[in-house]
Formats: C-alpha cells, structure tokens, sequence
C-alpha cells in the first residue's frame, strides 16, 4: 500500500494530467482504506474548483512540492475534526 504522502502527490497529479492505471489503481486503493487521505482528497477537488494557485499546476520543483505539501497539510489539519486515526504518519 501506497504512503499518505504518496496519494496526496497522485492526488495532485490528476488534476493536471492523467494517472497511469497503475497509478490510478494505487491511488483509489489508498483512499478507500485511507480516511484521512479521502477528505484530503475532498480539499483538493475543492481547492482545485476555486482555483487555488498552488493546485492550479503540477509542483515541478521540489520547493513547489514543499509548499504544495503544505497546502494539502493545512487544509488537512482545518478539516480533522473528525478524524479519529492517527496512523497517517509517513515520515
Ligand atoms: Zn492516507
């Protein structure tokens, strides 16, 4: 099984460009076994909807990931109210 950290960079790849199968297989598998990964999945689509500068394009460098990553996290962390697992650790 793919790591949280993993999803979310798959998570931000699809909305630029298509997943591999393979990919996309990893990535829906995560999500589903994942609860944190699904409403972060959720923040993204709406992030992406209002077009949130970070999301707006793939992260090209690994400065733009880090930021990008730190984007994701915070609108993880403004939405964990109802989060009750915390075996998201990746690092
Ligand atoms: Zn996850």
């Amino acid at each position: 099984m793919i790591m949280c950290r993993a999803a979310t960079r798959l998570m931000s790849k699809q909305l630029d460009v298509s997943l591999t199968r393979r990919e996309a297989t990893l990535l829906r598998f995560h999500v589903m076994m994942c609860k944190a990964c699904r409403r972060c999945q959720q923040q993204f689509n709406m992030l992406h909807d209002i077009g949130d500068p970070f999301i707006e394009r793939a992260p090209d460098s690994t400065e733009d990931l880090e930021r990008h990553q730190q984007a994701v996290e915070q609108a993880r962390l403004s939405s964990k109210s109802d989060t009750d697992e915390s075996n998201d650790k990746t690092d």
